[in-house]
């Protein structure tokens, strides 16, 4: 008997409750820390900005000074960026530069442009200043004692901005998982060994290998290939053992079909355990996940195992929407699932599958979706053409201007 459909949401939180944080950290340089996920909190030691700063090049005021619109006042100092300046001298005002701490005494910066500079030195003020006009206010941006960026971020170029802003500049963040990369399939050829005008009849290209590695990469993970899993079935249990010793995650493709013959399911049982699933999505369905016990010595444990389908959009797919969630949570992520939006769709989809389908679509001028032709689960070129997938309830058609639920592949590859 066929085992059920496991739902996705029910495979996705089996698979987290899996997915403990890999032990150890590494601390790096702010400038190497892009995509890398921050091991602990980091909180402000100081004010930014630090002080009272202007927001403009122009003259520091006592706004009440200036009320009549045209004041006419000296200049009793000037304060560029960087230094501090002095107390502003009443019935005077103080020419200032943009960042420039905002002496004590002033309450206004008039921007310069309503300033006229008197040949005698003085200034005249063509504005009514209103008290705290462009003046950036000491702890605008962050207080003292705030937690700036949480432990458990993935960081982006923006963080790393804000890391250094509060003087940071090494960062404790998550080892890189250690994924060992297999594919498995005798028709398998990679690409490079043999011209395509020589390829023997039955034999294709071993395409997942080039974006299961991309995307594991992306992820934070250093990759290992494996390279094709040997045809015999000591050779892969050996292929395993020895991947399990040094690797987090062993991640194939292909060859988790029900009923296929090949070596990698029972060279993982031997070693471990092995679930099968046939997770209610499509393309997918088949998945696999394990264990792969460590021997020997100080490798007590055992390698998280996950087995993909073997068609590249399936393999495509499934890795997006449960292996992703997976690598990211061995760093400590909270936050592992895409976010969909809602979109329009500009195509139908009128036979709508049993299972939850991710369609590939793409935006069209308009800003709606259009659907690929062919959503086939070996056309990899949908993956390719699609700004992304339009995550489709079972059962559930499509008609030209219904709102569906769309995920960007800028949100998922990155
Ligand atoms: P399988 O899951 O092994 O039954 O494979 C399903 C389909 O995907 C077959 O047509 C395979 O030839 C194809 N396939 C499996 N692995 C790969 C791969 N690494 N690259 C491209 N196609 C593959
Ligand atoms: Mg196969």
């Amino acid at each position: 008997m066929r085992a059920p459909l496991k739902p996705l949401d029910d495979a996705l939180a089996d698979l987290l409750a899996q997915a403990l944080p890999l032990a150890g950290d590494d601390t790096v340089d702010s400038f190497d820390a892009d995509g890398r996920v921050l091991r602990e909190d980091a909180i402000s030691p100081l004010q930014v900005p630090p002080q009272d700063n202007s927001a403009m090049d122009g003259y520091a005021v006592r706004s009440a000074e200036c009320a009549p619109g045209d004041a006419v006042l000296p200049v009793s100092q000037r304060i560029p960026a960087g230094s501090p300046g002095q107390p502003l001298e009443p019935g005077t005002v103080a020419r200032i530069f943009t960042g420039a701490p905002v002496p004590p005494g002033a309450d206004a910066i008039v921007m310069q442009e309503d300033c006229e500079a008197l040949e005698d030195g003085r200034v005249r003020i063509n504005a009514r200043p209103e008290a705290g006009q462009w003046i950036r206010r000491s702890g605008e941006d962050i207080r003292r004692g705030a937690t700036v960026i949480a432990a458990g971020t993935r960081l982006s170029p923006a963080e790393l901005g804000l890391a250094a802003s509060i003087g940071l500049a090494r960062l404790k963040v998550a080892r890189r998982p250690r994924v060992a990369l297999f594919s498995t399939g005798d028709e398998l050829v990679m690409p490079g060994t043999i011209a395509p005008e020589q390829m023997p009849p039955g034999s294709i290209y071993n395409s997942n290998r080039f974006f299961l590695r991309a995307l594991l990469q992306r992820m934070g993970c250093e990759v290992t290939d494996f390279g094709i899993v040997p045809d015999r079935r000591e050779a892969t249990v050996d292929a395993l053992r020895e991947a399990a010793r040094s690797h987090d995650l062993i991640l194939t493709s292909g060859g988790v079909s029900v009923g296929e013959e090949d070596h990698v399911k029972p060279a993982v049982q031997a070693l471990g355990q092995l679930d099968l699933w046939q997770v209610a999505i499509k393309p997918g369905k088949p998945f696999a996940y394990g264990h792969v016990r460590r021997s020997g010595g100080d490798a007590e444990g055992f390698a998280h195992f996950i087995g993909l389908p073997g068609n590249p959009v399936s393999s495509f797919v499934t890795f997006l929407m449960l292996v992703r969630p997976f690598v990211l949570r061995l760093q400590g992520v909270q936050q592992v699932l895409p976010r969909p939006v809602e979109a329009r769709a500009e195509f139908a989809w009128p036979r709508a599958d049993k299972r939850r389908e991710f369609l590939r679509v793409r935006y069209n001028g308009s800003g709606a979706l259009e659907l690929f032709r062919n959503q086939s689960s070996g056309v990899l070129t949908s993956a390719a053409w699609g700004d992304g997938v339009v995550d489709n309830p079972p059962g559930q058609s499509i008609a030209p201007g219904d709102t569906v639920r769309f995920i960007a592949f800028s949100e998922l590859l990155s």
